[in-house]
């Protein structure tokens, strides 16, 4: 097999030129259910000097819903669709307000773009989207994507960020994809609940994977579980594009991971 821009994630970081960048629900929400703004204000110093580099980025950021919750403090336990669409389309706003001022404070402006499944089915869209997101790029602007929660139903939702980044990588033809979620990376079973789980560095054979760890069900790894993000590797390798999954908690993770000091699961690219 020919590997495609590296076979460790500070080589795939180094080669990379336009990275998206995949942040999870519990990674930017803290424990009390609020945003954690000094992840974010971090993360985006980390960006800046990741685009004082020459690299360019897009970002996937979830947390909508859980932004939702925090700033109205009502409806948290409400499971009907509506009462979900509209703690989306309140949290959108505070989550946005956020990034903003995030990266205001190195002289960047962010843009945004709430996408859905018809996005990347309908070519013109398709096509409108990307261009957008070129222009974005080329101006310097940080793009920040997330899911039109408050219009999109059942049918035509993709459903997680992590098949929506890898969408997203595609479309924009990305060099590398990286997750950030809450643990480290893929283990050979769960490390919540077993000690000798081992954390797997590097996948070659996605469906060997499959086969040979223990998948457990959604909310273990984050919220789309381990299993959405086997999807997005999927897509996106398929592409040539690697991904790699990392434990967005920790201190300077975007950093260490490009000077070799932290370390995820990679997904190489075929
Ligand atoms: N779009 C959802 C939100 O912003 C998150 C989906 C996901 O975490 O995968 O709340």
């Amino acid at each position: 097999m020919k590997i495609r821009n590296g076979t460790n994630p500070a080589e795939c970081i180094k080669n990379a030129r336009k990275i998206v960048l995949k942040i999870g629900s519990n990674t930017l929400a803290k424990k009390d259910g609020k945003i954690n703004f000094e992840f974010m204000q971090e993360f985006a110093t980390q960006c800046a000097s990741l685009m004082e580099a020459g690299k360019q980025i897009v970002i996937v950021s979830s947390g909508a819903q859980v932004a939702g919750v925090s700033t109205i403090d009502r409806w948290g336990r409400r499971k009907d669709i509506h009462y979900r669409q509209a703690l989306c389309a309140i949290g959108q706003v505070e989550l946005m307000d956020k990034w903003r001022c995030a990266f205001a404070s190195h002289g960047i402006h962010i843009g945004q773009l709430l996408l859905t499944n018809i996005d990347f089915v309908d070519d013109q869209r398709t096509l409108n989207m990307r261009n957008t997101l070129f222009t974005l790029v080329d101006e310097g602007v940080v793009p920040i994507i997330n899911e039109n929660d408050s219009v999109s139903f059942a049918e035509g939702r993709i459903g997680d960020n992590d098949n929506l980044s890898a969408l997203t990588a595609i479309a924009w033809s990305a060099d590398l994809l990286i997750l950030f979620s809450d643990i480290d990376g893929v283990y050979t079973c769960n490390p919540k609940e077993f000690k000798d789980a081992s954390l797997i560095e590097t996948v070659k054979n996605i469906c060997e994977l499959r086969s040979s760890i223990s998948i457990g069900t959604t909310n273990d790894f984050g919220t789309g579980g381990i299993e959405t993000k086997l999807e997005a590797a999927e897509k996106v390798t398929n592409y040539g594009i690697p991904m790699l999954l990392a434990h967005g908690g920790r201190k300077n993770i975007l950093d260490d991971l490009a000077n070799g000091k932290a370390t995820g699961t990679l997904f190489l690219a075929k």
